[in-house]
């Protein structure tokens, strides 16, 4: 029993001392199997992984460490870890002591520079972990080449800070650097200017030659400006041709016409683009900080009122901004003002001037006029508020009030004549025709007004009429579906292209005023008259002469086959109440 029991406790221990064994086996079994996976790991992580003692000397680094810095993973073995990096001395905190700290016992996704054995320099994302091994404290140091990721980030500021086009600064990083260059300014005393470039007729470029050699101009002219100023003038495109510079350090104005006049210089020399030589010239419009203090929107607003001086006075020159201009821009707001109120007051009302049939000496037309009864001013003439009606954008409420009133006392008429009522015509402007409504209130006002669409017409500039998108041609298309008439005005002193006018669903031509006031004196002038009308009545439209002031233009007008006359001679524009009465005579 004893023997039994001893042999029993033998085998007892026996069974124990090999099931440790298996235990042990087992687990060192695992722990190889770890041993290994971690190796696994190691060998073939993409990130760089070194184990540095506290003194910063490498221990260990895996293969994608030498491959990252460009040594074999063994020469790196008790290098100094900072020695890999670039110490940038932009880091703050866990930063000093080279690049860093390794008494620090976390470091999580911090930025660094890293340096290749030859020199090159890399972006870098690193996580520094302590660890104790045994007795002895380590440092494990993951680094990850995150050289894309900052391309990346980089392209994305990029895109929302520049022009595609160009590549220059757009202007949300043009109006950043004018902020700052102005807070600058005012500490040196030293002033800067904004140039406003706007490219002469480059809408001529992009219809005649496309889209694709316009771009191709626009690239040249950027880089051609770039050129030609100092490396820290900005040079800006705010879209379209307009191009904005900001020159800092100016000693006066003169600094800045100086920047103009290299800016005009480098567009001497012509562009060429797909085999042709394209001549280009910029108007260009200077404001310069004064005494005031001034915003970054004051001074782009005064370079741009001097860019449209230098436009109206000639194109392909500089203007400055001055004192001048300045009380210019006050008086515009004053009329702005006044415009807005006078809306309100209905102070704008039409009046009708006659056209005359040379066949029957019937009235068969009456344009309507626009006039402003100014409290104090009295009729004011159209030529004096239009342009700031359509800078502002007033002249689409004040051309839908227009439509109304004309239509109306249309409408009278046709109560009074019935179909003898003669066609009313309203004037409407390139801006108004873009605005998106148009349409809806030119077919409202003849379904509230008229018995038919062809007893309005609209009378659109040879300017106007050459529409540069597809919405523009399809407005023309749906205004020709309404019914109504369309009228070329001003015909002859545009520069559209002739062949594109005479196939514009329009059947009335009015020949513009200074042809008719050159048939006094003007032999060319006749011939000129004398072609237009034939070859509009060879196309089946019909000829209005404006502006007819003498007998001698009338007859000559009649002689040469002219359709309608409208002007002083016969009718100046009337009041409604009066035109009424000259119907009903
Ligand atoms: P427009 O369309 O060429 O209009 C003809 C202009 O010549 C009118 O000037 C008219 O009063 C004037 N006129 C008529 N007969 C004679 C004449 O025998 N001799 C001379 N020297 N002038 C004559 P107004 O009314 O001052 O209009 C000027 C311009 O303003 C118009 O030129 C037109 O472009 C624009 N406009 C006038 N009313 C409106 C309107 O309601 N809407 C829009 N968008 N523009 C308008
Ligand atoms: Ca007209
Ligand atoms: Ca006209």
């Amino acid at each position: 029993m004893e023997r039994r029991s001893s042999r029993g406790e033998r085998n007892t221990a026996s069974f124990r001392e090999s099931a440790l064994r298996r235990q042990l086996a087992r687990t060192e079994h695992e722990l190889q199997i770890t041993r290994d996976r971690l190796d696994l790991l190691f060998d073939n992580a993409v990130d760089a992984i070194l184990t540095v003692d506290l003194g910063g000397i490498i221990e260990s680094a895996n293969p994608a460490a030498g491959r990252m810095f460009r040594y074999h993973p063994d020469d790196m073995v008790g290098t100094d870890v900072r020695g890999l990096m670039v110490d940038e001395g932009d880091h703050s905190g866990d930063a000093h002591d080279g690049v860093i700290d390794l008494r620090t016992t976390l470091i999580l996704n911090r930025e660094a520079t890293g340096a290749r054995r030859d020199g090159s320099t890399f972006p870098l994302e690193l996580v520094v972990t302590q660890v104790e091994l045994g007795d002895r404290a380590l440092s494990t140091v993951v680094a990850r080449d995150i050289t894309e990721r900052k391309a990346f980030e980089r392209r994305l500021t990029h895109q929302g800070t520049h022009d595609p086009l160009t590549g220059l600064p757009n202007r949300t990083l043009f109006l950043d650097r004018l902020a700052h260059a102005l807070v600058t300014a005012e500490r040196t005393r030293r002033p800067l200017a904004v140039l406003f470039c706007d490219i002469d007729r480059f809408k001529v470029v992009n219809d005649s030659l496309g889209h694709t050699a316009g771009d191709a101009l626009l690239v040249a002219v950027a880089s051609r400006f770039r050129t030609a100023l100092r490396t820290i003038d900005t040079v800006a495109r705010f879209g379209g041709d307009e191009f904005v510079i900001l020159a800092e350090d100016m000693a006066d104005e003169d600094d800045a016409v100086v920047v103009a006049r290299k800016l005009a210089a480098s567009l001497v020399a012509p562009v060429r683009i797909d085999d042709q030589d394209i001549h280009v010239s910029a108007s260009i419009g200077i404001a310069v900080t004064g005494h005031d203090s001034m915003t970054p929107d004051d001074l782009l607003r005064d370079a741009d009122v001097a860019m449209y001086r230098a436009k109206s006075n000639g194109r392909a020159r500089h203007e400055l901004f001055d004192a001048d201009l300045r009380r210019q821009a006050l008086q515009r707001l004053d009329t702005e003002n006044a415009l807005r109120r006078g809306m309100g007051l209905r102070e704008f009302v039409v009046h009708f001037q006659p056209e005359i049939s040379l066949t029957d000496g019937r009235i068969v037309g009456a344009e309507a006029l626009v006039r402003w009864e100014h409290p104090d001013r009295g009729l004011v003439s159209p030529a004096e508020f239009l342009p700031i009606a359509e800078e502002t954008g007033l002249i689409v409420p004040m051309g839908e009030d227009i439509f109304t009133q004309a239509c109306a006392e249309a409408c009278r008429w046709h109560e009074l004549l019935g179909d003898d009522a003669p066609t009313v015509w309203v004037n409407v402007s390139g801006r108004q025709l873009s605005s998106p409504g148009v349409v809806d209130i030119v077919r409202r006002s003849v379904e509230q007004w008229l018995p038919r669409g062809d007893a309005l017409g609209l009378e659109i500039t040879e300017t106007d009429a050459v529409p540069d998108d597809e919405r523009g041609r399809r407005t023309v298309q749906e205004l020709t579906a309404l019914g109504i008439r369309l009228a070329i005005d001003d015909f002859g002193t545009g520069f559209a292209s002739l062949s594109y006018l005479w196939r514009f669903p329009a059947d009335v031509i009015k020949i513009d005023q200074s042809f008719v006031r050159r048939l006094d004196d003007d032999r060319d002038a006749t011939v000129l008259v004398k072609a237009m009308i034939e070859m509009a009545h060879s196309l089946g439209k019909t000829i209005v002469a404006e502006g007819v002031e003498t007998e001698q233009q009338l007859s000559r007008l009649r002689r040469l086959g002219c359709d309608t006359v409208q002007g002083y001679l016969l009718h100046r524009p009337l009041s409604a109440p009066v035109m009424e009465g000259l119907l009903t005579l």
